[in-house]
């Protein structure tokens, strides 16, 4: 564990976090932007996977890349996710991972138990994939949050600037040593049960985060497609607003 655990800084802070952005999700992470950006959030961390499930690399797609450089350039954070999201090149599953692999996520967890030179390598190339496009890769959010214990010094001697859990915000620089504990609102959409509880949770959990300095609100590409999701989002959105909640990126929490 690196740092020291504090309560979230002031002001008041509204972190939207965009994620799995890759080509075949590039028309929905778009309509996400502009539906915040109706409801006045005009920036967020947009979380971008270098190869999708194993289907090419983004750099194939030149009009998500042009999109990405654009989100960029508005202002929004891009963000290292994962290289493939998925575990096909993984260590066999065990007893002791399959909840996280199988139940909690559906085989997308691919920074839990990778060995730490397959990660580097994979940082790496993600990194400089990132590079040739002029995207700033500051942070890296691992596929579901998930990640083997040495992964945060890994990314920390790498460069990289922070890392968060579903509970928290790491950052990784020298003097940057403020560990921030939030939860992150996030919706399981795989199936109409867990949709509602979802949302029943995410009600309960923002009752308190409201209390708070920080909002973090994860979304996925088909959340609003799921009328449930897209009221409570949108409640959640224009409540946090109002309450005085500025929008802001990862990147702009850690850095200051
Ligand atoms: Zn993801």
């Amino acid at each position: 564990m690196i740092g020291n655990v504090t309560a979230a800084p002031n002001p008041k802070s509204l972190i939207v976090s965009l994620h799995d952005a890759h080509p075949g999700s590039r028309a929905r992470i778009a309509e996400q932007i502009a539906f915040l950006a109706e409801r006045g959030v005009t920036r967020s961390s947009i979380l971008v996977v270098p190869e999708f499930h194993h289907g090419g690399s983004l750099l194939q797609d030149k009009a998500f890349c042009e999109a990405v450089s654009g989100w960029q350039e508005q202002g929004h954070e891009i963000v290292l996710h994962g290289y493939y999201h998925d575990r096909r090149e993984s260590p066999p599953e065990r007893l002791s991972t399959v909840f996280w692999t199988r139940l909690y996520t559906n085989r997308e967890a691919e920074f839990l138990d990778l060995p730490l030179e397959t990660a580097r390598l994979r940082l790496e190339r993600g990194r400089a994939l990132f590079a040739s496009q002029g995207w700033r890769a500051r942070g890296f959010v691992a596929p579901a949050w998930l990640m083997a214990g040495g992964l945060p010094n890994l990314l920390a001697e790498m460069g990289f600037t922070y890392t968060t859990r579903l509970g928290e915000i790491i950052p990784l620089l020298p003097g940057l040593n403020r560990v921030t504990t939030s939860q992150s609102l996030c919706y399981s959409s795989r199936a109409a049960w867990r949709r509602f509880a979802s949302c029943v949770w995410n009600k309960y959990l923002y009752g308190r985060l409201r209390e708070t300095d920080l909002v973090r609100l994860s979304l996925h590409p088909c959340d609003l497609e799921f009328p449930l999701l897209r009221r409570q989002i949108d409640q959640i959105v224009r409540a946090s607003l109002k309450r005085g909640f500025q929008p802001t990126t990862y990147d702009g929490h850690v850095a200051r």
